[in-house]
């Protein structure tokens, strides 16, 4: 299987974020992507290639112009407004809840509060860069998948399936699986989305959510105790022309892999009914047992029974990284899940 992999993601390196209410030291940081590398390279799984460079129309085809705009400058702005002194992340403090005005076009402040969800995402002098760059990476495993590969994998940090259409958060910027699964669908393909991080893709499930181009499935903790906790519900299913094209599995607190597997089932098999010719996986690994901010028991050797079952869709496949915070079994986990996809 072929890796994508850019070394501009090493520009986005957060060393703090605001969590429950305080600073705490970055879990989303550049040692997750470099040791899923190395293990790439040691388990021999196929040659890690450098990304072709795409302009941003496939960018623009899942986000809004004007966002993608604040991205690109916001550090600048937000250093002009406050020198050093702020420190080098932009973080929002205010955001236009119900009542307010929504200002995109205002002070940094402003613009920082209408286009986040939250205080886990800081944008940094490096981070547009790195963003930008994971979208170069994951086109270029689309087109690899596109031009006949049978799988491919993006190696994307920062991940992306919190992003929407207009919004950054939960360390995303930019959405991966997105912008690839709408350029897949923009050169005539069907694509579906199987989303198996620990959280909700709420960003990819808002940005086809009236779509029936292309069909969103998402297996995660429950919102309900779990981050994003606003969306990720079992009775989101889709709006419009993409009614039933939306199906959220969430699951309890606990959950290891009997139940999980049940889960992945239900995925696959309507997954297998949409009859998609390219399946994407936004494949986060923190459903680890042991990862530092989440709740499910999935072990190391339940990675492998994953690749297996999804090879049985038969299907090209994408991968794409999301999330995954245990930098000790991280790259283990991942190379389980895409080694035994490819049956080595
Ligand atoms: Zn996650």
């Amino acid at each position: 299987m072929k890796t994508f992999y850019s070394p501009d993601h090493l520009r986005h390196a957060p060393r703090e974020e605001f969590t429950a209410g305080h600073a705490t030291p970055a879990v989303e940081v550049p040692e997750r992507a470099e040791r899923v590398r190395a293990r790439i390279i040691e388990r021999k799984l196929g040659p890690v290639l450098p990304p072709r460079a795409f302009d941003d129309a496939p960018l623009l085809r899942v986000h809004n112009g004007a966002f993608i705009r604040f991205l690109d400058r916001a550090h600048a702005d937000w250093t002009t407004r406050y020198g050093t002194r702020a420190g080098d992340a932009a973080v929002p403090s205010v955001w236009p809840a119900r009542g307010l005005r929504t200002m995109r076009d205002g002070d940094i402040e402003s613009r920082l509060g209408s286009y986040t969800f939250d205080t886990a995402t800081p944008i940094l002098k490096g981070t547009w860069q790195a963003a930008r760059s994971a979208a170069n990476v994951v086109l270029s495993a689309a087109e690899a998948v596109k031009s006949g590969e049978a799988s491919a994998f993006a190696l994307t940090r920062p991940p992306g399936h919190h992003a929407s259409a207009d919004l950054y958060g939960g360390y995303c910027y930019l959405n991966n699986v997105a912008i690839a699964a709408q350029w897949l669908a923009d050169q005539g393909a069907r694509p579906a989305i199987l989303d198996v991080d620990y959280h909700h893709g709420n960003g990819t499930q808002a940005i086809f959510y009236d779509s029936s181009e292309v069909l969103f499935v998402s297996i995660h903790a429950d919102p309900a105790y779990a981050y994003p906790h606003f969306l990720g519900f079992a009775d989101e299913r889709g709006a419009g022309a993409g009614e039933g094209a939306n199906l959220n599995l969430p699951l309890a607190r606990k959950t290891a892999w009997d139940g999980y597997a049940d889960a992945l089932h239900t995925a696959i098999t309507r997954v297998r009914d949409f009859g998609p010719d390219v399946v994407l996986i936004s494949l986060g690994l923190d459903t680890y047992e042991r990862d530092p901010i989440c709740r499910l028991k999935l072990t190391t050797g339940d990675y492998k029974r994953m690749g297996t079952m999804l090879k049985t869709l038969g299907k090209p496949t994408l991968f794409v990284f999301e999330g995954g915070y245990n930098l000790e079994a991280l790259a283990e986990n991942t190379t389980n899940v895409l080694e035994a996809f490819e049956d080595r």
